[in-house]
């Protein structure tokens, strides 16, 4: 399977960072068997997709609605306008800080597959979940909620993010990722049959040049969600490299 490698820029770039959307779009030529995507703020999509063309550029959100009253929401058909490839959604910091619960990310999923967009679902347990021994039930419960039964390979694709993983540095033991990974490809074979492995799953949570090439080799890791070490492409490209060296 083709590995994807997606930068999550959350809250993060105005303008002035086209200059990095540039040097990242250029460096990431050099891989043409690896995947790539930048999930970049919603304002930067239309420029950045109109100027990269090369590069698939992502929005980070949708809403699960075509279109109505739904103050400062963005639609999936929006992004599709806008010039977006994908979509991240359920992401941990807004199924916190949001509250968007499983159902709703199912519904965003469905409305990016409606606007012609691919989606990237995020799954994953607290650090209190883990040191409970519940991590494994945790993700399991947020993958079957959260994925439409209309879910292939085609358009979707999981992204496993520890939420104690994301921005700290801190990464999960090679047995932990395997173990995980492993569970939610067995999850997704009983649900969608053979369709269920050619559902790429992504690990997400501190990837960075140093630790992507151990990552990217445990078995049913076929990507990487990154978002601090996507901001420039010096810090993205040695991920990118490592998954095409996998
Ligand atoms: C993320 O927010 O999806 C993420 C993986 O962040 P970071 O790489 O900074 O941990």
């Amino acid at each position: 399977m083709r590995k994807l490698i997606a930068g999550n820029w959350k809250m993060n770039g105005l303008f002035a960072q086209m200059d990095d959307i540039a040097a990242i779009t250029e460096a990431v030529a050099a891989y043409p068997a690896v995947d790539t995507a930048l999930c970049v703020p919603a304002l930067l999509i239309r420029p950045a997709a109109g100027r990269f063309a090369d590069m698939a550029i992502g929005g980070q959100d949708c809403h699960m609605s075509v279109s109505g009253a739904h103050t400062g929401c963005i639609s999936a058909e929006m992004l599709a306008d806008a010039g977006a490839r994908l979509t991240i959604v359920g992401h941990s910091e807004r199924r916190a800080a949001q509250g968007e619960s499983d159902a709703d990310v199912r519904g965003k999923a469905l409305a990016a597959q409606a606007a012609g967009l691919s989606a990237i679902v995020c799954v994953g347990e607290t650090e209190a979940e883990r040191d409970a021994g519940q991590a494994e039930a945790v993700v399991l419960g947020q993958l079957a909620g959260s994925l439409p039964d209309q879910a292939t390979g085609s358009w979707l694709s999981v992204a496993y993010e520890p939420v104690w993983a994301i921005g700290t540095g801190r990464i999960p033991s090679t047995e932990d990722v395997a173990a995980m990974h492993g569970a939610i490809r067995a999850a997704l074979v009983a649900r969608f049959g053979a369709e269920g492995n050619a559902i790429r799953i992504l690990y997400g949570g501190s990837m960075n040049g140093d630790n992507a090439a151990s990552l990217l080799a445990i078995a049913n890791v076929d990507g990487g969600l990154i978002g601090g070490a996507s901001l420039k492409a010096e810090k993205f490209l040695p991920i990118v490299a490592a998954a095409a060296a996998a």
